[in-house]
């Protein structure tokens, strides 16, 4: 399977490639040549063990770059800590349920729940598989790498969970000082691994961000310390986040379509979902939910793209106004046409902003709808849910919330809503809304009494390169 660049202008590469490098050279991000088949069919879809659905939409994807072998051993390892028996091929251990598990909240409602990971965000779901698809590409290499990545949310502890202790992989996050929630960060300082460097920046996010796109441009330094992202543009975890949606859509639905609430920031999960429908999974419309941070609900339902002022708000890993992987929507709207991308992100370079083509808005508007819901709206989900059902973090309150503006756009089959983060990981805002505190689950209830571990750096870019080249053992 080849990779092409949704700005046309940068040769097509494999998919190890394109995992590895995460952007391509010409600005763009990458996109697979065509849509495969899941290589599965749908009744085996619905009861079959999550691994292997992992393992045939990676297979699917990787090509040649992988054998139906290797997809099912990295499938294995992320999600059931075992890969399939040698005697019979068939896989043991824990069920998809286990993974994602899919709950029934009223009639017609589902909750999708993606936090049962390590570090308690939907991040792990794709990270765990990353992990061991570094190990296996990098020895396949015989290469090292340094991961880097700048994050003010479920990023880090996600990335942290899946590359700690890894062979060939170090790892460098970036956070700024006293942005984070203490849950969130502990789970990137108390890792315990050689090769993971949590560092507090002094500085926003913003600062930080900065200085990983700096070393990313510097091409001599990039080179030497062999840098690589696993931020949400990372093709490893669209394919990996697919999987859910796959399994879910399936399990409830065989025939019509099945509608998704996603809570949205870099609109990398939303679009996973797209990627299972184009696999065949029943997928119907996928709702974009935001907080006030809402240029996607913004761009679908008045036409225009424009950047504006990014606001602090309870749901913290959608503060962005930018939505990275929006672009590759985009490119498939306009009929795949590299250079009227490029025109369009050129516009928004210059500009801040530009207007969606009218007939790429009305193939947008087939697949997704949008509707945003500030903090007050969020807390008021927060409350009636706990006392309905249970308590739920702020960001899939957010979805909960955009459900009834969205509902016009609904198809009518079963609505399913992401939950993208554990309750227990954002406490203060539980507790404000609901007057009750989340205890944390038991597999990482002594998270406050691990041992801390970070480094302290100025926002300065050649500070972070002299530490990253004296830690790293990819650097020569
Ligand atoms: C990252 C994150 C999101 C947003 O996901 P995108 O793929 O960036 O749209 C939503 N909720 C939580 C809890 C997250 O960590």
């Amino acid at each position: 399977m080849r990779y092409i660049s949704t700005r046309g202008g940068a040769p097509a590469v494999s998919f190890l490639d394109a995992v590895l490098a995460g952007m391509a050279p010409d600005g763009g991000l990458y996109a697979p040549a065509r849509w495969p088949p899941l290589g599965l069919e749908p009744r085996r879809v619905a009861t079959s063990h999550y691994a292997n659905v992992a393992a045939h939409a990676l297979k699917a994807f990787a090509g040649d770059d992988l054998s139906a072998d290797e997809a099912a051993q990295l499938a294995g390892d992320a999600y059931i800590d075992a890969p399939p028996d040698p005697r019979d091929g068939a896989w043991r251990g824990k069920w998809p349920e286990a993974v994602t598990p899919l709950r029934q909240v009223r009639t017609a409602d589902w909750l999708l729940e993606l936090f049962h990971g390590p570090s308690l965000s939907f991040k792990d779901v794709a990270m765990q598989l990353i992990g061991p698809l570094y190990d296996l590409a990098l020895q396949k290499r015989g290469a090292r790498l340094s991961v880097v990545c700048a994050t003010s949310g479920d990023t880090g502890g996600a990335a942290v969970e899946a590359l700690k202790g890894r062979e060939r992989v170090d790892l460098f996050v970036l956070t700024p000082k006293g942005r984070v929630s203490d849950v969130q960060r502990r789970f990137m300082t108390t890792a315990g691994a050689a090769n993971v460097h949590a560092i507090e920046v002094e500085g926003d996010f913003d600062a930080c961000q900065a200085i990983v796109k700096g070393l990313f441009a510097d091409s001599d330094f990039a080179a030497r310390a062999q840098l690589s992202g696993v931020n949400s543009i990372n093709w490893a975890r669209i394919v990996a986040q697919s999987v859910y949606y796959q399994v879910a859509a399936h399990a409830l639905c065989a025939h019509g379509g099945v509608d998704f609430i996603v809570p949205t920031g870099n609109f990398g999960d939303a679009y996973s979902g797209w990627v299972a429908k184009q696999m065949g999974a029943p997928v119907g419309r996928i709702v974009l939910a935001t907080n006030a941070n809402d240029i996607l609900a913004r761009a679908l339902n008045t036409g225009r793209y424009e950047r504006g002022a990014s606001q602090a708000t309870l749901s913290p890993a959608m503060d962005i106004q930018v939505a990275s992987n929006f672009e590759r929507i985009l490119f498939e709207s306009l009929d795949r046409d590299g250079a009227a991308v490029g025109r369009l992100y050129a516009r928004l370079a210059q500009s801040g902003g530009f207007d969606i083509p009218p007939a790429a808005l009305e193939r947008l508007r087939a697949d997704f709808a949008a509707a945003h819901a500030d903090d007050a709206e969020t807390l008021q989900t927060m409350a009636w849910s706990a006392q309905d059902d249970a308590a739920i973090c702020p960001h899939t309150a957010v979805g909960y919330a955009a459900r009834s503006k969205a509902a016009g756009a609904l198809t009518g089959g079963p609505v399913v809503f992401l939950a993208t983060a554990h309750p227990a990981k954002f406490p203060e805002t539980v507790e404000r809304a609901t007057g009750e505190r989340p205890p944390l689950p038991r597999k990482c209830a002594d998270l406050f009494a691990r041992p801390e571990k970070f480094d302290s750096l100025p926002a300065d870019a050649k500070a972070v390169q002299r530490y990253i080249r004296e830690r790293s053992r990819a650097w020569s």
